[in-house]
């Protein structure tokens, strides 16, 4: 017995992705055309991250509290927000000087991290059930991807141990990009369990 339930929170994270990886490959491809546009694109950039995570939070949290229309909205308006804050916040000039970085790196990390708050909060209700369980680990590891990306991306490994040998492959933005598709295709398959989920149990 399945009844069809909204797509839109799925399909909003997979925009979400799509957008984040075009805007980065735009930024790559055109930042070293000149300063001006170097300073344009990497906005884009930082708009895109702030787009991937903010949209991972919709397919778990209006899944799992689709019948609670309380805790589905007070998480899916803060992550909406968070996510218009670090966009806007990125937009101003002092975002980009080299001291930066870390915090750049800590504040995209952080507002990943909040992810936690609605995941203990959807174990506690449903615990019981086994998509609740296995949703979670794929989380979890989509967690230990995104999280190994950050701590990449802020470290500069592995460079920093040989400079000039990872110039043309394995440098630390490389590796960052690899790990955002793997922490966004791990996301992907935890859609599909809510999906399913849902359809088949509804409210
Ligand atoms: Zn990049």
């Amino acid at each position: 017995m399945t009844q069809p339930i909204t797509r839109w929170p799925f399909f909003a994270f997979m925009g979400g992705a799509m957008f984040c990886l075009l805007a980065s490959s735009t930024c790559h491809l055109l930042s070293c055309h000149s300063e001006r546009m170097s300073y344009i694109m990497l906005r884009l950039d930082y708009a895109g991250i702030a787009a991937l995570i903010s949209t991972s939070f919709y397919p778990p949290v209006y899944y799992s509290f689709m019948c609670d229309p309380f805790f589905c909205n007070l998480y899916m308006g803060f992550i909406t927000l968070l996510g218009i804050s670090t966009v806007l916040f990125s937009l101003m000039p002092v975002f980009q000087n080299p001291e930066f970085r870390t915090i750049r790196a800590s504040l995209f990390f952080g507002m990943g991290l909040s992810g936690v708050a609605p995941i203990l909060h959807k174990l506690f209700l449903f615990w019981h059930h086994p998509e609740a369980i296995r949703t979670t680990g794929y989380e979890l590891l989509m967690g230990l991807f995104y999280g190994l990306g950050a701590l990449v991306y802020a470290t500069r490994i592995p460079e920093r141990w040989k400079p000039g040998m990872f110039d043309i492959a394995g440098h630390s933005h490389q590796l960052f990009h690899i790990l955002v598709v793997a922490g966004a295709y791990t996301h992907y398959r935890a859609g599909l369990i809510y999906l399913k989920w849902r359809e088949m149990q509804g409210c």
